[in-house]
């Protein structure tokens, strides 16, 4: 079969940019991959450099896009966080590397680093190139503006344009009534670094994420008080952590005050310092021009045929990464696979009208089921349900056993223990042994 082989624009060279042009490339295509930062790896490099505007709200603020912090570890173990055809294993031996089962963000970006190498992927990427204008030309083509860091901006046409921007850097906050009148300061966890800024302070966490548990109890080694407000307990709670002096959960905070008071639901008063939002990100795709037809409405990227494909533009427009709560760099290899093959023509999709009788009929499930607009991409609950059907789509063995196995145990654990969930994994170990047998398979 004579496959097509496009010329596609890749925006982003962050874990799903890479291995997006890794895809595309095997299928046969020729690939530009956009990147604004000067390396690869987009969330995965660490900077110390925040925000002008800590909360992150202000449009005419300087953007860091990573949102890292200095102590974190993965959430998830190695084995289940990296590509399925370049297992994340560790390095023995190599004393820069990083061989635990939850490493350091550095051994991820050194990971992501192996990747474009062994794949040649450095080679396709305009580094310090940010995408500033894409929008759909003559023909079903894609004209793509770029602007160097010179401030030179350059036009050119794209058969294709795969959006890899990533969704951890344009913050969302809580609305919190009286807020303007407060006179305390609000930090967006993009950019929390470490805990210093919150020494001796009296500190309120919104959110219960990973994040939010880390960040809380490293900020409690530091400050005076921390609360933390969080949606997802009942109102009347109020409790002290146990092993912490400092550190209590809330319910949602009611209201805050002229004279630095904070109210929660719960009925509790606290004169705080300083309200750290661990409260999410929005998608934001400045530079995407549609007329309307895509739009991002209370955090719904729509309309999207399985989280990947506008109907309208269906396959010239592709976004990898969409959803969420989920094992991300497996998911962002199979939907590249998919890309990559519908393309070139080797896959075929469904009818236009079709693909949009889908989205309709997955939206009228999120209503029936009261599933607010914003989690129209948490696809916790199906994950590897999708997966495999967009790993069946692409010809692809489905998920193996042990993947689904480890990624639940470790988010049970992440609940039950999060202090000591990334070290204490031995009563997992035949998974591993079952990970390691079937890395064999895979990789090249
Ligand atoms: P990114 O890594 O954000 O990359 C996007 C790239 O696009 C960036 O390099 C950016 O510079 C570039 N870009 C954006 N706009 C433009 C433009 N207009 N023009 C050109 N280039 C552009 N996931 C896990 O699996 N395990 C974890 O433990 C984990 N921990 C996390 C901890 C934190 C604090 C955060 C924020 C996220 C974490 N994640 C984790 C999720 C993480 O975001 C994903 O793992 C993954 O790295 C996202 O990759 P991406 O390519 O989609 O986006």
């Amino acid at each position: 079969m004579q496959l097509l082989s496009r010329h596609v624009a890749v925006i982003g060279a962050g874990a799903s940019g890479l291995v997006a042009a890794r895809e595309l490339r095997r299928e046969g295509h020729t690939v530009v991959v956009f990147e604004r930062g000067d390396q690869i790896g987009g969330t995965w490099v660490y900077t110390p450099e925040v925000e002008s505007d800590p909360i992150g709200l202000h449009p005419n603020r300087n953007i860091v896009h990573s949102s890292m912090y200095q102590s974190l570890r993965t959430n998830l173990p190695r084995e289940v966080m990296g590509f399925r055809d370049y297992p994340f294993v560790a390095k023995e031996g190599d004393e820069e590397r990083d061989p635990r089962r939850f490493p350091g963000h550095r051994e991820v970006l050194q990971y992501l680093n192996d990747y474009a190498t062994e794949f040649g992927i450095y080679e396709v990427v305009r580094f310090e190139c940010e995408v500033v204008f894409v929008g759909l030309v003559e023909g079903g083509k894609w004209k793509v503006k770029s602007k160097s860091k010179r401030g030179e901006v350059l036009e050119e046409v794209y058969d294709a344009v795969v959006v890899c921007n990533g969704h951890h850097t344009e913050p969302r906050v809580a609305q919190i009534p009286g807020i303007n009148a407060w006179k305390g300061k609000q930090i967006h966890s993009h950019n929390y670094r470490n805990p210093e800024p919150f020494r001796d302070q009296v500190v309120i966490l919104i959110g219960s994420g990973t994040s939010a548990v880390d960040m809380s109890r490293e900020i409690a080694g530091v400050a005076k008080e921390v609360h933390i407000a969080s949606r997802s307990v009942a109102d009347e709670t109020i409790e002290k952590h146990p092993g912490y002096d400092n550190l209590w959960l809330h319910s949602m905070i009611k209201s805050a005050h002229e004279d630095g008071s904070v109210v929660f639901q719960d009925g509790s008063v606290v004169h705080a310092d300083i309200i750290l939002h661990c409260t999410g990100y929005k998608y934001h795709f400045p530079f995407l021009e549609t007329n309307g037809i895509v739009t991002v409405d209370d955090n719904r990227v729509g309309p999207l045929y399985k989280h990947v494909f506008p109907p309208a533009f269906a396959p010239s427009l592709s976004f990898v990464g969409i959803p969420w709560k989920v094992a991300l760099f497996f998911m962002f290899e199979l939907q590249s696979k998919w890309i990559a093959g519908i393309l070139s023509d080797r896959m075929a999709l469904p009818s236009q009208e079709y693909m949009m009788e889908d989205v309709k009929a997955f939206y009228s499930l999120l209503e029936a089921s009261d599933t607010p607009k914003r989690y129209t991409h948490n696809i916790a609950d199906y994950q590897y349900g999708y997966e495999d059907w967009v790993a069946t789509e692409c010809g692809c063995p489905v998920s193996e056993e042990w993947r689904k196995q480890m990624y639940f145990a470790a988010i049970e654990n992440m609940v039950t223990k999060p202090e000591t969930f990334r070290d204490e994994w031995g009563e997992y170990d035949h998974l591993v042994l079952q990970a390691h047998e079937d890395f064999k398979k895979y990789a090249l």
